[in-house]
């Protein structure tokens, strides 16, 4: 395992946050709360900072989880026989939920929160860290227990979710002891899913590979493919609206494929190719160079499937067995049943999830390179 001698928050400081590479994961002030050491807390602006540098054991525990460090990547590509460039799968599909008040919320074919409905009325997890949206633009991170409760996170935002700080301060919330009979009574929260971007997936296996609590909690991870993320405030700049069109009052659903897919009010649809969209992505998702969700059980995106229908990719055997459950019971369908279609299918969802995987790598590349210069 990594030796963190002399390593401390100071470095995420001076390394990944002074640099413009902090994603705003809350991985960091999530290990630092949920066992109770309480020097870091998010800032106003949105990035971790110290809230009691005193309280600082020094021991580096946060620049190892941060998905932004090298730090325990080769543990975590042998743990999961990551391979270039998307990760270990053993199966992928296009699929959809059967439920229509699902698919009239979702992002694409409400895969995530159909399997998220059968995994919680099956009993097998308490509850899902999905996000909810706050306000017009923004978005935070839950904890739904019930279908209603999905029905209400459905969809995606594509600004960031901070999830990770949510698992710290729910575990903190049940620690003390009367707290945690009551809350374990109410909630009775022991087993959890997440569903996050690469860098929330990421942070989250760097704490389950070194067992830090709470990661324990998180049974079950779906990864969102992921090429970026921006917020409505930035793509409302007035110089790119104007440029492009749009008008941020009349967007109803914002959607990215192989292009930002925005449907307006008026029932008409603008694209924006991708690399103008680029121009607007936060700093840290332009160094990051997972777009698969390499580490997550089962992971998911748009791309490759038609519209209505969510690209599936099953990375291990709990992912495979989740999955196989739910379409037996008839809580999703894969589009083709027939073996010939599905394999002609198949080959073309891998080469695309590749070609996006292979384009964020190399743009990742050239990011950490001019930071190096
Ligand atoms: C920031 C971001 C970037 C993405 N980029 C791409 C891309 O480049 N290419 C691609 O093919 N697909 C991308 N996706 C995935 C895609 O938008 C869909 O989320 C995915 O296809 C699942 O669709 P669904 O209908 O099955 O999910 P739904 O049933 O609609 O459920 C989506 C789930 O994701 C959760 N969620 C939404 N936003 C976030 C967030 N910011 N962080 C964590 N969880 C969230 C919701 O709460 C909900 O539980 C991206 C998603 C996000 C959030
Ligand atoms: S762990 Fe996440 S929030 Fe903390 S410094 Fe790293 S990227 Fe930023
Ligand atoms: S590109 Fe996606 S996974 Fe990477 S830092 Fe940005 S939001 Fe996280």
């Amino acid at each position: 395992m990594e030796k963190n001698i002399g390593i401390s928050f100071n470095n995420l400081l001076t390394e990944v946050i002074g640099k413009d590479l902090c994603n705003r994961c809350g991985g960091c002030v999530s290990f630092c709360s949920a066992n109770g050491i309480n020097a870091l807390e998010i800032g106003e602006d949105g990035y971790p900072k110290y809230s009691d540098q005193e309280k600082c054991l020094q021991g580096g525990i946060c620049y190892l989880i941060c998905p932004q460090t090298k730090r325990l990547e080769e543990e975590l590509k042998q743990k999961f026989d990551a391979k270039f460039p998307i990760g270990n799968w053993i199966d992928v599909f296009s699929a959809r939920s059967t439920d229509i008040d699902v698919k009239k919320v979702a992002t694409d074919g409400g895969v995530v929160t159909s399997l998220l409905s059968y995994l919680i009325e099956s009993n097998k997890i308490d509850g899902a860290i999905v996000s909810k949206r706050i306000g017009a633009c923004g978005n935070g991170p839950t904890i739904a227990t019930s279908k209603e409760e999905l029905l209400e996170t459905a969809g995606s935002y594509y600004s960031e979710a901070l999830h990770l700080d949510k698992l710290g301060s729910e575990y903190k919330s049940c620690f003390p002891v009367i707290k945690v009979i009551r809350e374990s009574a109410k909630k009775n929260m022991k087993k959890l899913a997440l569903v996050g971007t690469p860098c929330q997936i990421k942070a989250i296996r760097k704490m389950q590979l070194m067992n830090i609590v709470p990661s324990d909690m998180v049974i079950f991870t779906i990864g969102l493919f992921c090429l970026q993320c921006f917020t409505l405030e930035d793509l409302a700049k007035k110089e790119f609206a104007k440029l492009h069109n749009i008008c941020i009052d009349d967007i109803v659903k914002v959607n990215i494929k192989d292009k930002l897919i925005l449907n307006m009010k008026s029932g008409i649809c603008i694209h924006v190719p991708l690399d103008v969209i680029e121009k607007i992505a936060r700093p840290a998702c332009i160094a990051c160079d997972d777009f698969a969700n390499d580490y997550a059980d089962i992971s998911v995106g748009g791309i490759g499937s038609d519209e209505g229908f969510t690209t599936v990719l099953i990375r291990n055997s709990l992912g495979r067995e989740i999955y196989s459950e739910a379409l037996y019971k008839g809580y999703i369908e894969n589009k083709h049943d027939k073996c010939m279609h599905e394999k002609v299918e198949s080959n073309y969802l891998i080469d695309i999830i590749k070609e996006f995987a292979i384009r964020k790598k190399a743009r990742a590349q050239a990011r950490l390179n001019s930071l190096i210069k």
